[in-house]
């Protein structure tokens, strides 16, 4: 799934192409993707046609398309979903869900093989009322996010695993399985370690890591991936230590990495160097 590197990475992209166009039309593949309240495709359509991209924000793993039209139009990729700007002549792709095409004959072309991406247009309150982007938690790339932030939030769960707990969008926004993984590997901590258990150098240490870790993947475009490619279709640079290297040699110790699962997500960690 795009965390926040590879979403940030896309916002960069899409926001050097999009601002200042205007949709020209929409097009719907898969409806069930369309949600919300003018989620019927031929509203969603109509409601678009001819405004005027203004910004192209993000927050957490969302990206938020502001509009002249007073709406916002709101992108999650999800698991596998892709973004892509592509020339209005250039063929359909496979897994194509809806394509925005834009008045310098270019597409923005929302791809997802297993639909569970979602595509929304809202107004003003509906985005302030949207309960993932209500609830959610600080932006951990954002200057005024400290040491004293995230040690509020492992407080509201301190008898939950620290990875689970950094994955909760409620305590920090767009981190997932894999900077979750890397964070507390550069860290040096447990992923099962009970969030409460940790001392206040180690939530020191693993606040600089996670800023760290999400600096250096958003500066290489995203963790190489697969199914992760920004809006120009490059792949992203940055290689991950632990993450989905179960089995593999710890880059710092050498150790077999470990492989286990916390609250159903696959997570590696190094026995030796995580305590
Ligand atoms: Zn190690």
């Amino acid at each position: 799934m795009p965390e926040l590197p590879e979403v940030e990475t896309l916002r960069r992209g899409l926001e050097k192409h999009l601002v200042g166009r205007t949709i020209a039309e929409t097009r719907v593949q898969v409806a069930k993707m369309i949600k919300g309240t003018l989620c019927e495709p031929d509203v969603f359509k109509k409601s678009l046609q001819g405004a005027k991209i203004l910004s192209v924000g993000r927050r957490g793993k969302h990206l938020i398309n502001k509009l002249d039209s007073g709406y916002y139009l709101l992108l999650h990729l999800n698991m596998r979903g892709q973004l892509l700007l592509t020339p209005a002549d250039e063929p359909d792709a496979k897994y194509l869900a809806a394509a925005f095409a834009l008045d310098d004959g270019a597409e923005l072309r929302f791809h997802d093989m297993w639909t569970w991406g979602e595509i929304r247009l809202v107004s003003e309150s509906e985005l302030a009322e949207h309960p993932a982007l209500r609830d959610m938690g600080p932006e951990p790339l954002s200057e005024q996010w400290s040491v004293q932030d995230l040690q509020v939030g492992l407080a509201k769960r301190p008898k939950t695993a620290i990875k689970a707990v950094l994955l909760d969008q409620a305590v920090l926004a767009g981190v997932g399985n894999i900077y979750a993984d890397e964070s507390l590997h550069r860290a040096g901590i447990q992923p099962l370690r009970l969030s409460g258990s940790l001392t206040a150098p180690e939530v020191k240490e693993l606040h600089r890591e996670i800023q760290a870790v999400l600096t250096e993947a958003t500066e290489g475009g995203g963790t190489i991936s697969d199914n992760y490619v920004d809006a120009d279709g490059q792949i992203g640079r940055f290689v991950p230590r632990v993450y989905d290297r179960g089995g593999k040699p710890c880059v710092s110790c050498g150790t077999e990495l470990t492989r286990i699962r916390v609250t159903g997500r696959g997570t590696v960690f190094c026995s030796l160097c995580q305590k």
